[in-house]
């Protein structure tokens, strides 16, 4: 025992000598012994007395001999017989029942004996004598006592004994004690002691144990107990209630051994839930899952699995699965599994599954390989999704698009398809890679790789801005430079480049569909030029030409328009030519033309045009309609030809005639009133004197007019002939003075009031017809008379001009032609209007048949006038030979 200063003080205030006097007398005893104060304070025990009893020093040093009693014994009757040892009295063999914890009750007999150690402190000897124990019995119970309680209190369980039918706790180790929370228990029955346990089931079981002494062993058995001070303890217990027997076979009480299993089987159930749990959540998910074992066999699927295909858990299990596989799918799925599961791999397969209904469902199924943490194998794991309506969707797709693709293909109207950022040729039908001018090995290929040449052309930036903005691009009649058959070609497309998208609305390639219009653009650049030829044509045309659409709204002026009515074209295209028809004109003009634009028939119409100049001129209007192959009016071409001389010339023959029959009328008429006036007087005179009668003068009047009937018939006969070409020249070699001379004398004859000088100053003959040269002489000579009504002179010269040439030229002091007429004066019919036409006789034949018959002999005719003072008229001819030189003969 080890000492302490403490100890001193803890015993009350007993003396060092009296500690040490109790331990002197403890250690020399066996038997368990106590010694204690005269007021009962436990001072020392003996080594026995802990051992026998169970305690430690520790526990009972200090206490009180009745606290001993209430703490760990039950033995109140020793608290009164230790007061009578105080008074000096011994206490001799007292058997006492002491209840040892965990022992049960032990009889002992008891010796006390009190100690005058000093004064007033003495000491009471208590010692423990086992009862009727021999010496060896009672050290041989001590010391299996000793053993039964390290074995009991060390054991690793929990264990107890009960006694009688009531089951009372007898003896319990320390594990025990602790399981039910240290409570007093000894001595007590089990509904006593733990009352919680109740309706647990022990006790109905300790009951069926202790009647029918069959033990009783219980696995991970629950159980709830108090714990005082504590919440309330949840076991599992592995426990066996065993039995015991009486030497005569009946039982006396049960042996009860316990272990809490509580950790083992709370990790247990944690695992079990846990795996419960993964199996809950195998079962709720929405696809199927397997498992199989390390041989292949199927070892669970989930309901999904049998809800699916209808089939038991049996069939599935056996690796009947594959039985539920499409029979077209089944060997390949059931090799794909294979051979992933022998090599270890995961593996995926897409086949048709047939569902509970008995039609087949495509799936899709995904397997790996499990191992544990050591890397052992330890089957397939997998699961089966049903992806049937995609997989019929992706079929849809796939039918329309090859429907589209089929489509696009048959398609005339070049098409291509391109995807992704870098434009790959998706698509291309044969139009769009005829277009090209390459083969379908371009499909596939970037754009950029299939036509190296549209580098440089506009045609990767406009697909780029169309696949970034998503708007569509026209192209019309764009230039498009290919490279054809290794050649560059040109070529005009019109063309769209149309974004495509997808579901999410996301551009992911350009439609592009494309039209060759070069062939047309070509034929408009022909046309344009043969439009040019047609403008540069008509600017040539003599005519006015105009073109104007169906409507008859104006187009086009040639030049010969501008040049006419010094008009710019842009004014004349605006304003339209009709203010320039004359008045007289245009309301017929407009409403044959309207007419003609209504029918579609030619128009043609006589019209007056205004001229730069202010005069109007005589035009011949003609429109004619272009039309198509339809025979719908295009547009309309129309012409203005200027007819004004033409209508002149017609109206100069019209004024001709009614001048010849006035001229041939007027001599008639005369000749006729001389002989009916030369009848009446020859019947009057009856027979009388003829020589009386008038005859001389009516004869010269009559041959006069006769004359004159001759010229006229015979000037229109020459006309005629001139007309026909038929004039045929009698020529000769002749003095052109003769003729001069003999025509003179004979127009003297009938024209007695003008005086004609003939001046000769050079002789000669010439080489022609003598009667036309005459024939032109006369007409000057009857021409200077009838001009010069009041003048009456008139001079002839024959002249020698150089390079042997004769002039015979009239002159007269008559009423003159100015300078426009006298160009004119040569023409048919020109006669000069004015007075003059009214005025002078004649038929504007005679200057003509002259001008003709001068030209026919290679000669010239001349004129030289002036207005109001006279005129010259001249013809030149070739001299055939100078004559000598006569004197004059007038
Ligand atoms: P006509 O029968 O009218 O005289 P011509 O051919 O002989 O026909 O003459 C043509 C026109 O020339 C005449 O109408 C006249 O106006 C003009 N003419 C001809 N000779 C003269 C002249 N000597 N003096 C003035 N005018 C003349």
């Amino acid at each position: 025992m080890v000492k302490t200063s403490g100890e001193h003080t803890a015993f009350g205030g007993a003396s060092i000598d009296l500690d040490n006097f109790a331990h002197a007398v403890v250690r020399t005893v066996w038997e368990p012994v106590l010694v204690v104060t005269a007021g009962l304070k436990i001072v020392a025990a003996s080594e026995e007395f802990y051992s026998t009893f169970g305690l430690h020093s520790k526990e009972i040093k200090g206490l009180l001999l009745q606290d001993l009693d209430e703490k760990y014994w039950d033995l109140k009757g020793l608290h009164n017989l230790l007061t009578t040892v105080k008074k000096g009295n011994s206490l001799r063999d007292h058997e006492f029942l002491i209840d040892l914890k965990n022992f049960g009750e032990k009889a002992f007999l008891i010796n006390a004996e009190s100690v005058d150690y000093l004064s007033n402190q003495g000491l009471i000897l208590i010692s423990f004598k086992p009862k009727a124990d021999t010496r060896h019995q009672r050290s041989k119970d001590i010391y299996y006592l000793k053993t039964v309680r390290d074995i009991l209190s060390n054991a690793p369980a929990m264990i107890c004994r009960l006694k009688g039918p009531e089951h009372i706790f007898e003896l319990a180790n320390e594990q025990y004690f602790d399981l039910i929370g240290k409570r007093d228990i000894l001595g007590k029955t089990v509904r006593e002691a733990l009352p919680e346990v109740e309706n647990q089931g022990f006790i109905e079981l300790l009951d069926i144990v202790y009647k029918s002494g069959k033990p009783f062993i219980g696995n991970e058995i629950s159980i709830k107990l108090k714990q005082p001070g504590k919440p309330d303890k949840n076991a599992f217990l592995d426990f066996v209630y065993q039995p015991i027997f009486e030497p005569n076979g009946e039982v006396s009480g049960i042996f009860v051994h316990a272990v809490d299993v509580t950790e083992k089987v709370s990790v247990r159930k944690k695992v079990e839930q846990s795996e419960q749990e993964l199996r809950n959540m195998l079962e709720t998910l929405p696809a199927i899952i397997w498992l199989t074992d390390s041989e292949g066999t199927t070892k669970y699927m989930n309901k999904n699995w049998y809800e699916y295909t209808g089939q038991t858990s049996g069939e599935a299990e056996e690796s009947n699965w594959v039985d539920a596989v499409h029979p077209e799918e089944r060997e390949k799925t059931n090799r794909q599994f294979g051979k992933a599961f022998r090599e270890r791999k995961p593996y995926h397969a897409i086949f048709r599954l047939r569902s509970r209904k008995g039609d087949y469902r495509w799936v899709i199924g995904r397997g790996s390989p499990k191992f544990t943490i050591e890397g052992e194998f330890q089957g397939m794991i997998g699961t089966v999704v049903d992806i049937h309506e995609e997989k019929l969707k992706e079929q849809l797709i796939r039918d329309k698009e090859n429907r589209i693709r089929a489509i696009v293909q048959e398609a005339t109207v070049a098409t291509a398809v391109y995807t992704g950022e870098e434009m790959k040729i998706e698509m291309a039908n044969d139009a769009m890679v005829n277009l090209w001018g390459k083969d379908r090995s371009v499909i596939g290929k970037s754009l950029r790789e299939a036509l190296p040449e549209l580098e440089g052309q506009p045609f990767f930036d406009l697909l780029q801005k169309v696949y970034n903005t998503g708007e569509t691009y026209w192209g019309k009649e764009d230039k498009v430079d290919l490279l054809i058959n290794g050649r560059m070609q040109t070529g005009y497309f019109n063309f769209t480049y149309k974004p495509l998208r997808n579901e999410k609305n996301e551009i992911y390639g350009i439609l592009n569909m494309a039209q060759d219009i070069s062939e047309m653009v070509n034929s408009r650049e022909l046309l344009k030029q043969s439009e040019s030829h047609f403008r540069q044509m008509a600017n040539l045309m003599p005519e006015k030409v105009t073109n104007t659409d169906a409507e008859g709204n104006l187009i086009y002026f040639n030049q010969n328009w501008l040049d006419y009515t010094g008009i710019e074209r842009e004014e004349l295209v605006l304003r339209g030519w009709s203010h320039l028809i004359h008045e007289d004109d245009f309301r017929k003009f407009e409403k044959k033309w309207r007419k003609s634009l209504k029918t579609g028939k030619n128009f043609e119409m006589e019209i007056r045009i205004l001229g730069r100049e202010g005069k109007y001129k005589w035009h011949l209007s003609r429109a004619e309609a272009v039309k198509d192959d339809d025979g719908r009016i295009k547009m309309w071409i129309s012409t203005n030809t200027e007819i004004h001389r033409l209508k002149e010339e017609e109206k100069r023959k019209e004024d001709f005639l009614k001048m010849v029959s006035h001229e041939l009328k007027t001599p008639v008429t005369s000749i006729k009133g001389y002989v009916q006036l030369l009848l009446t007087l020859l019947r009057r005179s009856n027979g009388a004197d003829h020589s009386k009668l008038p005859l001389q003068p009516s004869l010269e009047r009559i041959d006069h007019q006769i004359v004159r009937l001759t010229r006229l018939i015979s000037e229109m006969l020459d006309l005629s002939r001139l007309e026909e070409n038929k004039m045929v020249l009698q020529k000769e070699v002749f003095n052109i003075n003769d003729l001069v001379t003999q025509t003179v004398q004979d127009i003297s004859y009938t024209n007695t009031q003008h005086r004609i000088d003939i001046n000769h100053e050079y002789r000669c003959s010439v080489f022609g017809d003598k009667d036309r040269l005459g024939q032109v002489l006369i007409n000057f000579i009857t021409n200077a008379i009838k001009y010069s009504p009041e003048s009456q002179n008139i001079k002839i010269q024959v002249k020698k001009l150089k390079e042997d040439k004769v002039a015979v030229c009239v002159i007269d002091e008559g009423i003159g032609i100015d300078k426009e007429d006298q160009k004119k004066i040569f023409k048919r019919f020109y006669r000069i209007g004015g007075e003059s036409e009214e005025t002078y006789a004649g038929f504007g034949i005679g200057l003509y048949l002259a001008n003709e018959i001068i030209q026919r002999h290679n000669g010239v005719i001349e004129v030289d006038s002036q207005k109001g003072k006279g005129s010259e008229f001249r013809f030149i001819l070739s001299v055939a030979s100078e004559d000598e030189m006569i004197t004059k003969e007038l």
